[in-house]
């Protein structure tokens, strides 16, 4: 890791594997096959040059990586961020393969990236960016191939950009290309809120094996992008209290509840969360350890390590991001009887509807946003319940289970395939 100020304090894909190697002891997947999941399929490095707006030159790393495409074409977003480096989109790929096979829907895992700050970036120059990458990786990517989505820092938008640079290099409109594309461009009802929504979901089948409801539950949610603050939206909704919140500039905390609607009226007024009225400034590091039922970070990985964990107050940790606990603080939430829905269940209704609006695309016929969520509330329902009961019988962790059960369906399709020639 080169990246000294990176928020990355473990390599993530020694991570992945680490995780992946503990699932096959569990569940006696043999070392021939392990090695097998455990290997990326195909991962390309490009250079990125952008004319930026003062007329200079700048030239970006851009990364796909392909993990698996045994259960179908590789699936997963596109990061932009300053700390993007290829070990991070290998984990981040490897987990896609885990949490669609989880859900059951027939696609592989794959990431890309490019490590820039897109906040730093003029429109003219982001979408240069966007463009220059999709011609970099065109050849990689393809609506039976590899289908790239939203991820932190990019948007419909970006998404739209990606679609059209594919479609004028193919001569015609590709609408399977990508999801998460902008509606009015063959997007799918309910997409950009399916992460949260899926989240929201996730946390209604814990509660409802407890016999409890989200209302008057106190909630803490870290990160205010499009996960975070859609989730803490919909829990706002259910008549929990959130009592923290927090972007990249800082958090705000109110013992009485945060009106999430004037939070979301102040960070687009003002650009932070920072000054809402009624509530008082915290770290981000502080936030974490704040009083409550339920912290659900929304950001990026490894914010929770050995070093908080034994301070984290929440008897509930809804993982929005990817990777957001670090295996070492996984073990201590563990022993402190801390419940943690993990990334693959708890953060996959994103690719879930990216799944629709492919297969909306594919048929050129779109649904309305009710069967879109009813499809998602069955799929999420199913996959917890098949989770929560390998936990009950192995008596282990959320994470074990969601990720031995995904693990022994990637390894039962590939034995099942064999190996080509
Ligand atoms: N980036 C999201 C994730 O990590 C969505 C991926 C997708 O829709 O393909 O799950």
């Amino acid at each position: 890791m080169s990246a000294i100020e990176s928020h990355l304090r473990e390599n993530p894909y020694d991570i992945a594997r680490d995780q992946l190697r503990r699932v096959a002891q569990r569940f006696d997947i043999e070392p021939g096959m392990v090695e097998l999941l455990g290997a990326i399929k195909k991962s390309v490095e490009v250079a990125v040059p952008v004319r930026m707006d003062d007329g200079s030159v700048r030239v970006f790393r851009g990364y796909r990586v392909q993990h698996n495409v045994t259960r179908g074409p590789s699936k997963g977003g596109i990061r932009f961020h300053p700390d993007v480096v290829l070990d991070e989109v290998k984990a981040l790929a490897m987990w896609m393969t885990w949490k669609c096979s989880l859900m059951g829907i027939p696609f592989g895992g794959a990431k890309g990236g490019v490590a820039c700050d897109p906040k730093r970036l003029s429109h003219g120059e982001l979408e240069r960016l966007t463009r220059r990458y999709t011609t970099e990786i065109i050849d990689q990517i393809g609506p039976d191939i590899d289908i790239p989505a939203p991820d932190v820092g990019t948007d419909g938008q970006t998404m739209a950009w990606l679609y059209d640079t594919y479609s004028m290099n193919k001569g015609h409109s590709v609408l399977g290309i990508v999801t998460g594309k902008p509606l009015s461009l063959g997007g799918s009802l309910g997409r950009t809120e399916a992460t949260s929504r899926g989240a929201l979901f996730s946390l209604q089948q814990l509660m409802s094996r407890r016999g409890e409801t989200l209302a008057g539950k106190r909630v803490v949610v870290q990160g205010f992008g499009n996960v975070g603050s859609i989730l803490a939206k919909f829990l706002a909704a259910e008549g929990a209290l959130v009592v923290g919140l927090s972007d990249s500039g800082g958090g705000i905390a109110a013992e009485s509840g945060i009106d999430v609607i004037a939070a979301l009226a102040h960070k687009a007024a003002t650009g932070s969360l920072a000054g809402l009225a009624g509530t008082v400034p915290v770290s981000n590091e502080r936030l974490l350890e704040l009083d409550c039922d339920i912290l659900a970070p929304c950001a990026l990985e490894q914010v929770i390590s050995e070093e908080n964990a034994p301070r984290i107050r929440a008897t509930v940790i809804c993982e929005g991001a990817n990777g957001p606990v670090t295996p070492t603080a996984d073990a201590i939430l563990e022993a402190r009887d801390i419940l943690v829905i993990p990334d693959v269940l708890a953060n996959a209704g994103g690719v879930v509807v990216s799944y629709f609006e492919w297969v909306q695309g594919l048929q050129e016929y779109f649904w309305t946003e009710e069967e879109v969520n009813r499809r998602l509330n069955e799929i999420t329902a199913r996959a917890f319940a098949a989770t929560w009961e390998l936990k009950e019988r192995e008596g282990c962790s959320l994470r074990i289970a969601a990720y031995g059960l995904a693990v022994q369906r990637v390894a039962e399709a590939s034995a099942l395939r064999g190996l080509y020639p």
